[in-house]
């Protein structure tokens, strides 16, 4: 039985005392999570405050929101998997749509930041979905298998044992329109048929595949519902506490 995994992705919001007020807030409303993993990935100036706010023994781990694929040098702007590691990550988001829309992010540039994220120990959540145009095409299966192999080309099972997915339909992001449980579940499945193909069935039933895309309190439960989706990456309601603590505790609910 996989561990329900929630995942807080807060984009370019807050700011390092914003983020120890969120984090204090949230604590204040979910005093562990034993039945769900839970990752938070605030903006990487806030990341020292967020690990501060968490404290030593959190039940709530740290997650970067990109990485860059080399370790160091001339490249301005960017953050490197051991600065993440230092700072005290053990996630990264990769290959979000934001990134892939606005910043020109390619598959080859995944499949090296989810490469760096490895060699690094930290955990890649890797993200693929398809546009509205792509759906309405048909094309959501190929273009979905197209982003897996091209970002996971060439790991080993051990590799993949730390990588998570995220299902995230372009057009559910941020736009109040969620995906249908039918419609994520569907995806879901070829995702882990890829993986049993390119792998095997043992890596296939083991790895995390989330659901993200205006995932809210009033709907998480009818994804978690289905034992094709292991939990969900939060955009905007992981920003209010009370959403996002329900949210978590919603995830803790034994699946039957
Ligand atoms: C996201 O940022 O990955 C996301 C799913 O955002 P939202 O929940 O706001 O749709």
């Amino acid at each position: 039985m996989r561990k329900p995994l929630i995942v807080g992705n807060w984009k370019m919001n807050k700011t390092a005392s914003e983020a120890a007020v969120l984090i204090r807030d949230l604590r204040e409303r979910v005093p562990a999570s034993p039945h769900a993993d839970v990752v938070l990935a605030p903006p990487f100036t806030a990341l020292e405050s967020a690990r501060n706010a968490l404290g030593p023994s959190s039940w709530v781990s740290l997650g970067a929101q990109d990485i860059h694929w080399e370790d160091h040098g001339a490249f301005t702007g960017e953050v490197s998997a051991p600065m993440l590691r230092d700072i005290g990550c053990h996630y990264v988001i990769v290959g979000h749509s934001e990134r892939r829309m606005y910043f020109g992010e390619r598959d080859e540039h995944i499949q090296k930041k989810v490469r760096a994220a490895l060699r690094h120990g930290l955990s890649p959540i890797l993200c693929v979905g398809e546009s509205l145009a792509d759906r309405e095409a048909g094309q959501t299966e190929s273009v979905i298998t197209s982003q897996l192999s091209g970002s996971l080309a060439g790991l080993t099972t051990q590799d993949l044992a730390t990588v998570t997915i995220a299902y995230e339909p372009v057009w559910a992001i941020g736009t109040g329109r969620s995906a249908t449980t039918e419609q994520a579940v569907i995806v879901h499945r070829s995702i882990r048929l890829f993986v049993e193909t390119g792998w095997n069935s043992d890596i296939a039933s083991a790895i995390r595949i989330l659901y993200g895309g205006s995932v809210t309190p009033q709907n998480i439960e009818s994804f978690l519902v289905s034992d094709a989706i292991d939990g969900a990456l939060v955009g905007g309601a992981c920003l209010n506490p009370d959403s996002f603590a329900t949210i978590i505790n919603l995830a803790q609910i034994p699946r039957a």
